[in-house]
């Protein structure tokens, strides 16, 4: 049918979907919002809830959870800009990192990476900065807090390549720092945008532009702020990269910004530039072939799930990034996984600022599903007859460790039930202590709180209290090479051989150096820090 072929084509082109990774505090909550405001979804800045976990109790912050269902900062924000359909994805960050905070990266195809002006690159940017290096997603770099006091522009560009190894183009250059922020020079136009009013940040704010060689705005700047910005230019042009569009659209450059969130300066023209840049859904990799975003059969694969948000139903939602196709509403299709037909009823889509029933999506887009516990996180749904299957989510490597009992042992039954589910969930990683048997698990996170979050489920849905004796392991490997008995291995006293659920053997170190200690005495030893589901 050449008509859904063509609307499928003009629905995914104009698709950007992108995750926010930053460090928390650097403005990820105020930027997204403002990016809202822009793209006309919601009316006045401040109306996207705070959803700060480190404001609550653990308990607290599940009861939020479970009140609120699933609310729009947790997962998927849709909204429409110059004709762009743009999927923001959330990547939770402050306590609840987890491994879902890595996971959505999974269904991102680019991401914007925010840095407060004045911190620089933070530890959980490293981070999450990696993950998309691995993906090799374009990779955008949004310098915010431009308002005030802020590293040199220079300086900031010499930390990203540091730290990261990635070269950066700047796209705009900031007119007048620490603390007064003026406007910003864009280099492809040769233009200054200067700004004015917004409101502190509550509307949108007004600019004044016009090349930077006119009069106007050397007055306007003085000869201090003008001779400053002509002359970075001048170094920026003369020793800087060139701009190379492949290079960014393989993650090998990153266009950089700088803007200032709260006062709403610098947005727009990010917002803009980003949707010329940014790709829409691309080729998605199976096992054995590719999917091409505009083929007309539906396929997805579920990179999320969030159970129980409802307590008096045990229900989960399964979030799954649509691939290829148009999603309807009612459709049937394959879980190649599972190896059966099933019928996609009640998708939800997630507008700003609540949840909708969706009667259509496309390729780029994000539905969540009813899942009566038939899905699992990596599982591919495809419409029509053949089994293709993409390749299955990445663990992230887990940073905290513990070994959990039941405190009654007659609940046992419950407690394999608990973990079972939320391992499926993917919220924790479990692991068996080789020659030592099954009756104490090792549970490794991503973030601490994982812990508390594990403790507060099963007590509150299986009804199991736990015994939880943290360790001081920080790091697990594979063992790549096949056929290796790890036993034989010559390991630091402090590490210990575990095997994951999928029955690979791992190790678990205690820190960077016995990592190495272990290569070193083992030199045909091969280790990797993701391993895949299946
Ligand atoms: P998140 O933790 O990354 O989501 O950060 P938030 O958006 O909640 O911002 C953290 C703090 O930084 C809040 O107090 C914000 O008001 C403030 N903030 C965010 N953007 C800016 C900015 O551009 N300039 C200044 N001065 N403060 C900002």
């Amino acid at each position: 049918m050449p008509d859904i072929k063509a609307e499928i084509k003009k629905e995914v082109s104009r698709r950007k979907t992108f995750a926010i990774i930053s460090h928390p505090d650097a403005g990820k909550t105020t930027l997204t919002e403002k990016l809202l405001l822009y793209g006309g979804a919601i009316r006045m800045a401040g109306s996207v809830k705070s959803r700060k976990a480190n404001k609550f109790a653990v308990s607290d912050w599940m009861e939020i959870e479970k009140q609120r269902g699933i609310s729009v900062t947790s997962s998927v924000m849709q909204f429409e800009y110059n004709n762009y359909c743009i999927n923001i994805l959330d990547t939770p960050g402050h306590q609840d990192f987890s491994e879902d905070t890595y996971r959505t990266l999974v269904a991102a195809d680019s991401a914007v990476m925010l840095i407060d002006g004045a911190k620089g690159i933070e530890a959980q940017t490293i981070k999450l900065f990696h993950v998309c290096k691995l993906r090799g997603i374009p990779i955008f770099t949004f310098v915010n807090k431009m308002d005030r006091a802020s590293k040199d522009p220079f300086e900031l560009m010499e930390e990203i390549e540091r730290v990261l190894g990635i070269r950066s183009y700047p796209m705009n250059w900031p007119i007048g720092i620490d603390g007064d922020f003026k406007g910003v020079y864009n280099r492809k136009l040769k233009q200054i945008e200067l700004f004015t009013g917004g409101e502190h940040g509550q509307s949108q704010v007004s600019s004044q532009v016009g090349k930077v060689d006119d009069q106007v705005f050397a007055d306007l700047l003085g000869s201090h702020y003008h001779g400053k910005l002509c002359e970075d230019i001048e170094l920026l042009d003369m020793a800087g990269d060139e701009f190379d569009k492949r290079k960014i659209r393989s993650g090998e450059l990153t266009p950089m910004f700088f803007g200032s969130a709260m006062t709403n300066f610098g947005v727009q023209p990010f917002l803009e530039e980003f949707l010329d840049l940014a790709p829409s859904p691309g080729i998605v990799e199976a096992i054995g072939s590719e999917i091409d975003p505009e083929s007309d059969k539906f396929s997805g694969f579920i990179f999320k799930i969030q159970a129980n948000m409802n307590p008096t139903h045990r229900d989960r939602l399964a979030f799954i990034r649509i691939c290829s196709g148009k999603f309807k509403k009612g459709m049937s299709v394959r879980h190649v996984n599972a190896g059966k037909e099933v019928r996609l009823s009640q998708p939800q889509q997630f507008m700003a600022q609540e949840r909708t029933i969706v009667e259509e999506a496309f390729a780029g887009d994000i539905i969540g599903l009813f899942d009566p516990g038939i899905f699992n996180i990596g599982d591919t749904l495809f419409e029509g007859g053949d089994n293709i299957r993409f390749k299955g989510i990445p663990i992230f490597p887990a940073e905290f460790f513990s070994r959990i009992t039941p405190a009654d042992t007659m609940k046992r039954k419950q407690f394999i039930k608990g973990i079972d589910q939320l391992s499926e969930e993917g919220a924790i990683q479990v692991f068996k202590q080789i020659d030592i048997g099954i009756e104490a698990l090792i549970v490794g996170v991503v973030g601490a709180l994982q812990f508390e979050v594990l403790e507060y489920r099963l007590k509150n849905e299986y009804g199991v209290q736990l015994r939880v004796q943290n360790l001081p392991f920080r790091h697990a490997r594979w063992i790549k090479n096949e056929g290796l008995d790890p036993r034989k291995l010559n390991l630091p006293s402090t590490a210990i051989i575990v095997e994951d659920k999928l029955g690979r053997n791992s190790i678990l170190f205690e820190n960077e150096w016995s990592i190495r200690m272990a290569e070193e005495r083992n030199k045909d030893l091969q280790l990797v820090d993701i391993a895949t589901q299946d």
